[in-house]
């Protein structure tokens, strides 16, 4: 049975587009499902119906706005299975890996859910003769969501929750290769209390993207995607004059001491590596082996990555699941194919594995000796493959992660608190790990890389969203008796 996806549009679904696109099942190739594209007029017609419903959901009591957060917390908890089939049916990632991105998602709303407190503003009394001066908070309007296909609910909820939570109404535009997460997630806010209008979800490609882009009444963009797609994002939306922050790919490095606990290193690099099929901005693609113990640690990590099953995701016995299309299995196998080639060791091949016959699996590689220049280090592959770089010292491999473009994660695995500090201050990256692999804040702090891995100035969710989804407004105040007032050309002072 096939299904159709439309949009989520005024509290109901809605179907709309004369073009459509297929959405697949990666664990079998087969295409289970179309999406509807919205057209530039649909998507003109939904942030109508959102700037309608934006002004009485920003005017609703704060308390009130938070209850639908609390609301929506207990939804998501009781009904996590039926998120993560959702996700695992059209992203293919294992099921126990979709209910962790759940969970993640989960921890902004329960952070929303303190938004009293997050919306406050400031007030300094006094600070001239009888001046008092206040900043309040106020929502932006509307604003867009543009989210990627590897996490279809986790940054959906990183994004919305706060831009509803903030008094906006929002327009999500979900991936076309996995829709359904987002239509879920805004029928889920529904039934929390969030009223008519204030989420809605539209589906489409690059005609949606640039309406929203182009659309006066969208005040902000938020995007997580591909490099180059986050690049041209920042450009259009900013020429516009919208806020915006773009989060882009990634080539996440790993630093592994000689005085580090080389099983709990290979432990760590492996399962940050080929978790989710390597399809996650924060995976591990580089493990920097500093010094002599590089042999040993490539010889622990291929021996664990030897034993990884990949399978359907919906299968428990499952380590890794399938890539999202056939182009994106096409792509990964060149990328192997070409590292030889350039002079790289293949220790374990991905190529050569025992896989399921259909479906877009793809196994596991690792490659050794690899250096910068080659299309295996330089580029973001987005797949299961390990690339393990030697160098002699410390202060190489901070050069080497500080040399290049993209800087969303790194991490050090080390028993030197002195290495450990030095590293923390000196690396050129937006989050790190000490020990941590994959060192995403936790919600109370804010998610984003640095350099090509994120274009705009705030991170995602946390306190740095509550900035970006709103506009500060400074009110000085003065309460006269009409006996002080007089006439006064000169500028104000705070006298
Ligand atoms: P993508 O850039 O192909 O697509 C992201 C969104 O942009 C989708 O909604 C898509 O419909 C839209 N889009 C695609 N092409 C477009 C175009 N030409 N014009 C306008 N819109 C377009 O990314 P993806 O393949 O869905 O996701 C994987 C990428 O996202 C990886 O590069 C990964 O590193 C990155 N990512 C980054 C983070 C982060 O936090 N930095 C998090 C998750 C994913």
């Amino acid at each position: 049975m096939t299904y159709t996806i439309g949009h989520y549009v005024g509290g109901a679904r809605l179907a709309g587009g004369d073009r459509s696109a297929g959405i697949f099942q990666p664990a079998t190739g087969a295409e289970q499902g179309r999406v509807q594209l919205a057209s530039t007029e649909f998507v003109d017609s939904a942030v109508q119906v959102a700037s309608e419903a934006q002004r009485s959901w920003s005017q609703l009591g704060s308390a009130k706005r938070a209850r639908v957060m609390f609301k929506l917390r207990e939804i998501i908890e009781a009904r996590t299975d039926e998120l993560s089939a959702i996700i695992t049916s059209e992203h293919g990632k294992v099921l126990s890996d979709a209910a962790g991105e759940v969970a993640r998602g989960l921890e902004n709303v329960e952070f929303c859910a303190g938004l009293v407190h997050h919306m406050k503003g400031e007030a300094a009394e006094q600070v001239a003769s009888g001046i008092d001066v206040l900043q309040r908070r106020q929502a932006l309007g509307v604003v867009a969501c543009i989210t990627p296909f590897n996490f279809p609910a986790m940054v959906p909820l990183w994004m919305v929750t706060t831009a509803i939570a903030a008094g906006n109404a929002v327009i999500l535009k979900p991936s076309e290769r996995d829709p359904s997460a987002a239509i879920w997630i805004a029928e889920a806010f529904t039934e929390a209390g969030l009223p008519p209008g204030v989420l809605n979800v539209v589906n489409g490609d690059k005609e949606a993207v640039d309406a929203l882009l182009e659309h006066p009444e969208v005040r902000a963009i938020s995007f997580v995607g591909s490099t180059p797609i986050a690049r041209y994002i920042y450009e259009t939306a900013a020429t516009r004059g919208k806020r915006v922050q773009a989060l882009g790919g990634a080539k996440n490095h790993m630093v592994v001491m000689p005085d580090a606990d080389l099983d709990a290193a290979a432990d760590a690099a492996v399962s940050a590596a080929y978790g989710s099929a390597g399809e996650r901005c924060m995976a591990v693609s580089v493990v920097v082996a500093v010094g002599d113990i590089a042999d040993a640690l490539v010889e622990k990590l291929a021996q664990r990555a030897r034993t990884l099953r990949v399978g359907d995701g919906r299968d428990a016995t499952s380590d890794m699941g399938p890539l999202i299309t056939q182009a994106a299995k096409d792509r990964v196998l060149e990328f192997v194919d070409g590292a030889e080639g350039e002079g790289a060791t293949i220790v374990v091949d991905g190529r050569t594995q025992d896989l399921p016959e259909a479906g877009f699996f793809v196994g596991v590689s690792l490659l050794d000796n690899v250096r910068p220049g080659m299309r295996v280090y330089d580029e973001e592959i987005f797949g299961p493959v390990l690339a393990v770089v030697r160098v002699e010292t410390f202060d190489e491999a901070v050069r080497l992660i500080n040399s290049s473009k993209f800087a969303n994660g790194t991490a050090i695995f080390t028993r030197d608190g002195r290495s450990a500090r030095q590293f923390e201050v000196a690396i050129e990256v937006g989050m790190v790990g000490i020990n941590v692999p994959i060192p995403v804040p936790i919600g109370a702090f804010s998610f984003g890389g640095w350099k090509d891995s994120l274009f705009g100035d705030t991170h995602m969710y946390g306190p740095e969203s509550f900035n970006f989804y709103t506009r500060r407004k400074v009110v000085t105040s003065r309460w006269l008796e009409a006996s002080e007032s007089q006439l006064d050309l000169g500028f104000p002072t705070n006298g």
